[in-house]
């Protein structure tokens, strides 16, 4: 069927961009963060776009002067322009605040009071723009820099309103112009206020989420490792076993699983109690940690049983770095609390079988264990 045989050139061909994203790569860049600056650009140059069709409108029904409107919609495609250019050029990063937020709302800002003058019957459509720039810029500038803008805006739109009244009083009567002075205040004032409450919320939320980032570092840190020893537990060592089996077979090295069991632990239990017994356990674990290779990791595998991962360094041994911990262990007490108490284990080797799946060589190793035991314990088997 075509469609089909379509869909299979498809998928043998190698993936090429879509047409959007190469466009979006060409204008935006492939750096994420100045991507998120030009973003910021895009919501000013939809307000500015917004401001030029009332311009032009008004021009078009005769409200306000066409070659005023023109003057001023250069200007707005210059304030974007430069901006762009700004960005792309990648100038943005040596300015203290990259994202030009503060320049771009200032400008804004000058723009829409200026247009406000110029558009004599229908001005006060450009009062709500004012508002949009700042609540954009809430979410890009700090507090501070938003009340300097507000004030800025404030103090910008009350110089403009009178010349407007002293200059234009037949569409700029000064009631009205109160009015829409007290009007610019008010939500001024209530975006400055807003933006701070805003700022206070996202530092909790940034609070919040490095305490959840380090809860759940934690957390999965105890998820792997066993109380009593420190030692990785056995789901951990499951995993370490499987990551070896499968960079073996991607030409990583060979390595062995060896399982340790202490020599009748059960009687060092029932001899000197169980908190006894933790404590041999928690000595071993630690003697292990000081005498094997750093290549070489051991976890508790459960009880009195440890599990050893080896890297195979031929030629050599696999045996000697476990005999090196017999050794140690016959010079040790088995706890600081247990002088003349001396630790056994026996211990059983199988080397890693290209392909195997890792169950078949820890059952092997088990079996090597069992071997071990039943040739009289402290002592190594390899299988
Ligand atoms: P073998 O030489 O044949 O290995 O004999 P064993 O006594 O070491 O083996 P057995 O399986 O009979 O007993 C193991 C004991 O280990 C029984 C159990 O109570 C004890 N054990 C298992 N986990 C812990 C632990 O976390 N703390 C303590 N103190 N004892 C434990
Ligand atoms: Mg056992
Ligand atoms: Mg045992």
């Amino acid at each position: 069927m075509p469609t089909q045989q379509a869909a299979t050139a498809a998928l043998d061909s190698p993936q090429l961009p879509g047409l959007t994203t190469r466009l979006a790569d060409a204008l935006l860049g492939d750096d994420s963060r100045q991507r998120l600056t030009l973003a910021l650009l895009g919501l000013a140059a939809l307000v500015t776009a917004t401001v030029v069709l009332l311009l032009l409108y008004a021009a078009r029904i005769g409200a306000a002067d066409v070659q005023q409107v023109g003057v001023l919609t250069v200007l707005y495609f210059v304030f974007i322009g430069g901006f762009y250019g700004l960005i792309r050029s990648g100038l943005n990063r040596h300015c203290a605040d990259p994202t030009l937020a503060m320049p771009q709302t200032l400008i804004a800002q000058s723009l829409i009071g200026a247009s406000y003058a110029v558009t004599g019957p229908v001005h006060g459509a450009t009062l709500i723009m004012l508002s949009l720039v700042m609540v954009f810029g809430m979410f890009s500038l700090r507090p501070a820099s938003v009340r300097i803008a507000c004030v800025y805006t404030v103090t910008l739109m009350g110089m403009v309103m009178v010349w407007c009244v002293q200059h234009q009083p037949l569409h700029y009567p000064a009631r009205q112009e109160v009015f829409n002075f007290a009007l610019t205040a008010i939500v001024m004032l209530a975006i400055s206020q807003l933006s701070g409450q805003l700022s206070d919320m996202r530092t909790r939320l940034k609070t919040q989420k490095i305490a959840l980032e380090q809860a759940l570092a934690h957390i999965k840190e105890m998820a792997a490792r066993d109380e009593l020893t420190g030692l990785p537990n056995r789901r951990r060592m499951m995993t370490l076993l499987q990551e070896h089996a499968t960079r073996h077979a991607r030409g990583g090295p060979r390595f062995f699983v060896c399982i340790i069991d202490l020599d009748h632990f059960k009687s060092i239990n029932d001899t000197y109690g169980h908190a006894a017994g933790d404590a041999v356990l928690r000595a071993f674990a630690t003697q292990a940690q000081v005498v094997l290779r750093t290549t070489d990791m051991i976890g508790r595998w459960g009880g009195e049983e440890f599990l050893l991962l080896l890297t195979e360094t031929p030629p050599g041994d696999p045996t000697l770095g476990v005999a090196r911990l017999r050794e140690r262990l016959a010079e040790l007490p088995a706890s600081p609390a247990l002088y003349d108490l001396r630790v056994r284990f026996s211990a059983g080797f199988a080397r890693y079988e290209d392909g195997e799946p890792i169950d078949q060589a820890i059952e092997r190793a088990d079996r090597a264990l069992y071997a071990a035991k039943s040739a009289g314990r402290n002592r190594s088997v390899v299988l």
